[in-house]
């Protein structure tokens, strides 16, 4: 407890160096005053780190003979460089061979049949998908957990929690933080390039996220570290400035957003929330990955959904307060038409969408008094970053196609209507979460706004 973090040193230093002070350090924060944790304790990456992982992984104490999970594709881009790395603990590869992988009991449950010689630690070679089974399978297990990135596509690497799809549904379970995340940025630039966009797209995403978070924390006291957001915000200048270079497949850029996106996996940590990485934007996501969940539909990468939710995001934010004035109330949704709407777009999941979401917005006096608090952090700072989504908006569009991702739902197979709902009813899937989504409903601007946009997208007349 005695590590103090000291931002008055940060100028000048890169934000993952920044993020390495904090790794396995447990202490009361100068900033907000609160306790924080992280877990993980190491974030390597550099070329050829493979060679150094007997070095690393005993200076973490970790021995024995692990259990390394890969799938195919990552088994053949970096199987046997990860397998001559770990020789001297005596590993043993399993290889999930599936074409459609997703983190659910079958691909949990041949990791579990896999660990039949009792491994003593286990070790992900993959991206989100095979770091969350093998991390949910650590935690049930109770073994440490080292994840190897093999593409810079989520910032999932330094979670402590596992999405997982159990019968048919996508729900956040426990799961175990990584004691290291290691990656090569070799391994990472050779990765599909549309992977690369997918990582871009969820750092982006932070500019949404983080704006959320202090909106909220202003109007409505949420738990809110400036030191966290300072942290978060640095690192989303940091990955902006590394697009063209991203576009370019350039490993040291690549090795730089992976850090990032581990980075914002350390916030999260710290925080003990996904707060500091995740708001509205990553609501549309959500709600767009349950409609392929729904149509058993092979799905997309994460970070693609939400590079995208954080364009409507900004447009959704401009919207409400580009003018630099709150936007003028108007009716909201009636709870009945509102339940059957939450009946329409959640289908089998609607009645505990319904049991966890009460259709209690403030009214009133309440409202009144947190529409003044939003004002005020509006007047002091909200209003200039709004003003910054007019030129970042066209920007981000660009730079996450030039990296080779999707920028709008139909690029990705998603209907008018599809988007319109995720629009519309992604900020249920947080009961009570406020977010950009959840504050222009308390406006009465959401639902319209998820009609125009999700008609004009396609066109390209939004953005
Ligand atoms: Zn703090
Ligand atoms: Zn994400």
């Amino acid at each position: 407890m005695d590590f103090t973090p000291d931002p008055s040193s940060w100028s000048g230093r890169s934000a993952p160096d920044i993020a390495r002070e904090f790794l396995g350090q447990d202490f009361v924060c100068p900033s907000c005053g609160r306790r924080h944790a992280v877990a993980t304790r190491a974030m390597v990456t550099r070329p050829g780190v493979e060679a150094d992982f007997e070095p690393v992984l005993r200076g973490l104490g970790i021995s024995g003979r692990p259990l390394v999970v890969f799938d195919r594709n990552t088994f053949a881009a970096c199987g046997e460089a990860v397998m001559n790395g770990l020789a001297p603990f005596g590993p043993t590869a399993f290889v999930i061979r599936r074409d459609d992988l997703h983190a659910d009991e079958q691909a949990l449950g041949s990791v579990l049949a896999a660990m039949r010689d009792g491994p003593s630690f286990l070790v992900s070679a993959g991206s989100g998908t095979v770091t969350d089974i093998t991390r949910y399978n650590a935690l049930r297990a109770g073994l440490p957990f080292v994840a190897y990135a093999t593409a810079a596509s989520v910032d999932g690497f330094a979670s402590s929690v596992t999405p997982l799809i159990v019968d048919g549904f996508k729900r956040t379970y426990p799961g175990k933080a990584p004691l290291a995340i290691l990656a090569d940025p070799g391994v990472l630039a050779a990765a599909p390039r549309r992977m690369t966009a997918a990582g871009f797209g969820d750092v982006l995403g932070k500019v949404v996220a983080l704006l959320d978070w202090r909106i909220s924390h202003a109007a409505e006291d949420e738990a809110h570290c400036p030191m966290i957001d300072a942290l978060v915000d640095k690192a989303v200048q940091e990955c902006l400035a590394l697009s063209g270079a991203l576009a370019r497949s350039e490993p040291a850029a690549v090795g730089s957003l992976l850090d990032i996106l581990a980075l914002t996996g350390i916030a999260m940590q710290l925080m003990g929330t996904s707060r500091p990485a995740s708001g509205g934007e990553h609501q549309v996501s959500h709600l767009l990955e349950m409609r392929d969940i729904q149509r058993h539909r092979a799905g997309s990468l994460h970070g693609d959904k939400v590079g995208i939710g954080t364009l409507i995001g900004m447009t959704l934010y401009l919207q409400l307060f580009g003018d630099g004035n709150l936007p003028a109330q108007r009716p909201t949704m009636t709870a009945r038409v509102w339940e059957d709407e939450v009946r329409r777009v959640f289908g089998p999941l609607a009645d505990s969408v319904l049991a966890t979401n009460p259709h209690e917005p403030p009214t009133g006096a309440d409202w009144e008094a947190q529409k003044r608090r939003i004002s005020g952090y509006m007047e002091r700072e909200g209003f200039a970053t709004v003003q910054g989504f007019r030129a970042l908006l066209p920007a981000a569009v660009r730079m996450i196609a030039d990296i080779g991702g999707p920028v709008r739902p139909d690029q990705l197979g998603y209907s008018v209507q599809d988007a319109c709902d995720a629009i519309g009813f992604g900020k249920e899937v947080n009961a009570a979460k406020m977010t950009v989504l959840r504050l222009a409903d308390r406006f009465g601007s959401l639902y319209g706004f998820a009609e125009d946009v999700s008609a004009g997208l396609p066109e390209g007349r939004v953005y």
